[in-house]
């Protein structure tokens, strides 16, 4: 208001004055018409200093010198305009979530996120870090409960335990009531192998231990789950999407992450430790497959391969398939880098869902403005927490699983390495989990 009136004020007398000038000049003009010789130093100036009468023009200036003031005076910035939280962009990654899964009432991945989207569209304050507007204390709390899942008793939820001497063998209720299946999910205890003077079920061949060790281990286990008969197809994993279809037990292991069958007495298995073991069957063509799934092979959409395969081969239908996903290393413990969130988002529409925070390294670093670092010497971007297990879920459900058909161990391997084995937390030297599946003859 004061400015205004000001202003006014000013631009009243600027007009007042420049009229008044343009007479002197005009004057100026008539007396003098013709001047032989240029005007003297002292009539040069003789408008402005002789007559005592500032020219016009210089009050032009005045008004620009308040809207200077006027903007230091201002009291928010105007960057604090625009802000927008990177999960929440308008793209069509986010409005993937619309059609999907219309009867998933559990899946983190189906309508309950959209709805979350759709209820928050733009939150009021954000910046560009791509902590999406979420204090650090929410993040905090986020994966405290994780951890808490992660350390659940390994019967809860859809699990139950089977107990053999020392050896704890962990099954799927769901899988353990169909009758001619046998299946099982290894765990740490109970083995005659010597991991720095603890006994343990390491079940894969290692520098540490010896094979006839691991022979004896598998032998253990395969009486655990009733499957002594069984021949153990086992395959050499490569961190691939490869899936082998096997009508019989091959002579040397195959180079691949999953296989399937319909042949009795085959047990198929997959070795892990932190990597996610899934393994199916579908009830109704009594067919089986077992996939190892790591960052990897969840990229390369391994569990959707197998499931392809299983169609061309036998003819499955993804809603008559069972889903068992095994202990795994959870979103609460698995640190990969920004590139690995990168190639996720550039992949899968929801990979954001899959990630603790969304962030890529590629955001700008809104901290450069106030440090003025020079370029390339910003601080490195921190890494963020993948939940492998959710996003293969999320391909299940894609693939047409039922929400009801896929039972998720809570177990963290990195969280439980009293029962489990982490290659990460044992920093490489570690024992191998063994998760089979077969049909009984
Ligand atoms: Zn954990």
């Amino acid at each position: 208001m004061l400015y205004a009136e000001l202003l006014g004020d000013f631009f009243r007398l600027t007009g007042e004055l420049q009229r008044r000038s343009a007479a002197f000049l005009a004057h100026h003009f008539q007396i003098h018409p013709t001047h032989a010789a240029p005007p003297a130093r002292s009539e040069r100036f003789h408008p402005c200093f002789f007559r005592r009468e500032p020219p016009g023009i210089a009050l032009i200036f005045v008004p620009e010198l308040l809207a200077v003031i006027a903007l230091f005076l201002r009291v928010q910035p105007p960057q604090k305009r625009f802000p927008m939280p990177l999960d929440s962009l308008p793209d069509a990654v986010h409005f993937g979530n619309v059609h999907a899964h219309p009867n998933d009432q559990e899946a983190s991945t189906g309508p309950r996120s959209f709805r979350f989207h759709a209820m928050q569209p733009w939150p009021t304050c954000s910046d560009y870090t791509g902590s999406v507007g979420m204090p650090t204390n929410r993040i905090k709390t986020r994966r405290r409960a994780a951890r808490n899942a992660a350390t659940r008793a390994p019967a809860a939820g859809g699990w139950r335990e089977r107990k053999d001497g020392a050896l704890r063998i962990l099954e799927a209720s769901a899988l353990a009531r169909i009758p001619w299946l046998i299946h099982g999910f290894s765990t740490r205890p109970g083995g005659v192998s010597d991991l720095a003077g603890e006994k343990v079920l390491n079940l894969g061949f290692a520098r540490w231990d010896r094979k006839e060790n691991v022979l004896e281990n598998r032998r253990r286990f395969q009486s655990a789950i009733d499957a002594r008969d069984m021949m153990l197809c086992g395959l050499s994993q490569i961190h691939s999407d490869v899936v082998h279809v096997f009508e019989a037990r091959p002579a040397v292991p195959c180079r691949g992450d999953a296989s399937a069958t319909n042949r009795a007495d085959l047990l198929l298995a997959v070795q892990t430790a932190d990597c996610v073991p899934i393994l199916f069957v579908d009830s109704k063509n009594r067919t089986v497959a077992a996939v190892h799934a790591g960052w990897r092979g969840t990229l390369g959409r391994i569990v959707t391969k197998t499931i392809g395969k299983m169609q061309m081969q036998f003819g499955t239908k993804p809603a008559d398939l069972l889903a068992a996903i095994g202990p795994s290393i959870g979103g609460c413990c698995y640190e990969v880098g920004t590139e690995v969130a990168a190639e996720f988002r550039s992949q899968f529409p929801n990979a954001s869902e899959w990630f603790d925070e969304l962030r890529t390294g590629d955001e700008p670093n809104p901290l450069q403005w106030l440090n003025m670092s020079p370029p390339g010497h910003q601080p490195a971007p921190k890494n963020v927490l993948l939940d492998l297990r959710k996003a293969n879920r999320a391909q299940l459900l894609e693939a047409g699983l039922l929400p009801q058909n896929i039972s998720v161990s809570d177990l963290c391997t990195a969280c439980r390495r009293d029962l489990l084995f982490s290659y990460r937390k044992d920093a490489g030297t570690t024992g191998r989990l063994m998760s089979v599946i077969g049909l009984r003859a």
